[in-house]
């Protein structure tokens, strides 16, 4: 019998607001001392109350509008009743009853073509604090920094059904909130997290398996790994009763490339949700709607078109550049000071966007000023720096954000030379060295020549436009 893998996903995203849900910590701390981003609200002392960071609001309805959905004009915050020692209230403050956004589509594209996801809603949240088992082998230690820094949960329908469209899905929700400048969504930092619901059922019926929901994905690789062990450990269920599935949540062990039950699947009932009195209702009014709506930013499709209208760019420069809006960012940048598109999506693909593939860095990790590229792409244009060297001072550039590429080339001996007896002197010597080059080339080899323009180039330090060394060696050589 032929099997379909029903998925659904809970994609939990860290919003990139300055301060957290519902108090001033900073909800930026990763990497700072533990304890050190907390105050009594956050950390739950008695008498604290929660006030709603309202650009939290702004963030969770701008997320809604980027995945097509509804947003509810009056939408309210629950508690929802569990205890964990990472949760100093003992209930997490989310939305249950009348989440900020609902009814959302996704589109997406896999080798099979395109297709909807639908998103049946968006909540807004606050996170939990973290346990650190391994500064001491007998205690377990309580960070609290984590605490109230705002979330969106985006729930999906089950409308998935391979680890490739799970892959295109994350991506695609990951591009349209960076370009929306709401969140990072890096599933490397943890700002980006996801919880899988499969099911196995026949192929073509109607009706639900048994369902397993999936924690501790870290990657979207242990996510594929994770979905292709749990569908064949269903399969294996069904049609060899290897085992009685049950609804269960389930740890993904990345290392073992196996899952574990961690305890049966938990009803909504079993958190007691109900409305937070202390949260009064949010009600989004058409002003605040509409003022939301204007900051949208314009869709990769549309950013693509234009670069191609605008730019005169081709296709493929525009699929490229539109793929993460820190390319586009960097492009947009460097064109505003060198004034040549076509230069800046050269440099952007074939220099900037190669130096990340080698660092094995992702396009929304490039941190370069496209400004700054712009007066290196300049330099290039206005035949101050070599190309050469101006990869050189590139490579810089992604090592130190406040390199100057001017300064940068002439503390470092990279500009170019106009001298030209300097050359004449270098293009001596290299002859005289150089006299079977000489004999092959004036006896019609012509590639000869090239070996001796490369060590002139050597000698010059790469600083020298390459069409004038070239003139003033043939010039020398035919009059030999
Ligand atoms: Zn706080």
């Amino acid at each position: 019998m032929k099997y379909e893998t029903v998925i659904g996903l809970e994609v939990h995203v860290e919003l990139a607001t300055d301060s957290k849900i519902f108090c001033s910590c900073s909800a930026h701390s990763y990497g700072a001392e533990p304890n050190t981003h907390v105050c009594p609200a956050c950390s739950g002392m008695p008498g604290m109350l929660p006030v709603v960071n309202k650009k939290v609001v702004d963030y969770g309805m701008k997320a809604g509008m980027m995945l097509n959905c509804d947003i509810n004009r009056v939408t309210t915050f629950d508690k929802k009743s569990y205890y964990y020692p990472d949760l100093p209230c003992a209930y997490q403050t989310t939305q249950w009853f009348a989440p900020v956004a609902v009814n959302g589509l996704v589109e997406i594209e896999t080798s099979k073509g395109k297709k909807n996801i639908r998103i049946k809603q968006i909540h807004m949240e606050e996170d939990a604090g973290k346990l650190v088992h391994d500064i001491r082998e007998d205690m377990t230690h309580v960070d609290f920094n984590r605490t109230s820094v705002p979330l969106i949960e985006i729930v999906s329908q089950p409308d998935l059904s391979s680890a490739e469209e799970v892959e295109a899905y994350l991506e695609r929700i990951k591009t349209l909130l960076r370009y929306a400048r709401v969140a990072e969504c890096e599933m490397a930092h943890g700002t980006m997290r996801c919880d899988v619901n499969l099911s196995v059922r026949p192929e073509g019926s109607d009706k639900l398996g048994v369902r397993a929901e999936m924690k501790n994905m870290n990657s979207i690789e242990a996510i594929k790994r994770a979905i292709e062990y749990e569908t064949a450990r269903h399969i294996d269920a069904i049609e060899r009763g290897t085992e009685v599935l049950k609804q269960e949540t389930r740890r993904w062990d990345d290392i073992k490339g196996k899952s574990y039950a961690m305890r049966t699947k938990e009803t909504a009932g079993d958190y007691r949700y109900f409305p937070d009195p202390n949260v009064m209702p949010v009600v989004i009014d058409d002003n605040w709607f509409n003022e939301v709506k204007s900051t949208l930013p314009e869709l990769p499709e549309v950013k693509r078109e234009r670069y191609k209208t605008e730019f005169n760019l081709s296709d493929y420069d525009a699929e490229q550049l539109t793929k993460s809006i820190a390319l586009c960012d960097c492009f947009e940048g460097a064109y505003e000071v060198c004034k040549s598109a076509k230069d800046s999506a050269n440099w952007m693909i074939s220099e900037v966007m190669s130096i990340l593939n080698v660092r094995k860095m992702t396009y929304d990790m490039l941190s370069v000023d496209g400004k700054a590229l712009g007066s290196l792409i300049k330099l290039v244009m206005d035949g101050k720096v070599g190309r050469t060297n101006a990869k050189k001072i590139l490579e810089a550039m992604f090592e130190d954000g406040t390199i100057e590429p001017l300064k940068y080339a002439e503390e470092n001996g990279y500009v170019m030379s106009n001298d030209t007896g300097l050359i004449e002197q270098v293009v001596k010597k290299a002859v005289e060295a150089n006299p079977k080059a000489v004999a092959d080339y004036k006896s019609g080899k012509e590639k000869a020549i090239l070996a001796i323009f490369g060590s002139c180039m050597k000698e010059l330090k790469g600083n020298c436009d390459p069409a004038v060394l070239k003139q003033i060696l043939t010039d020398y050589v035919d009059k030999l």
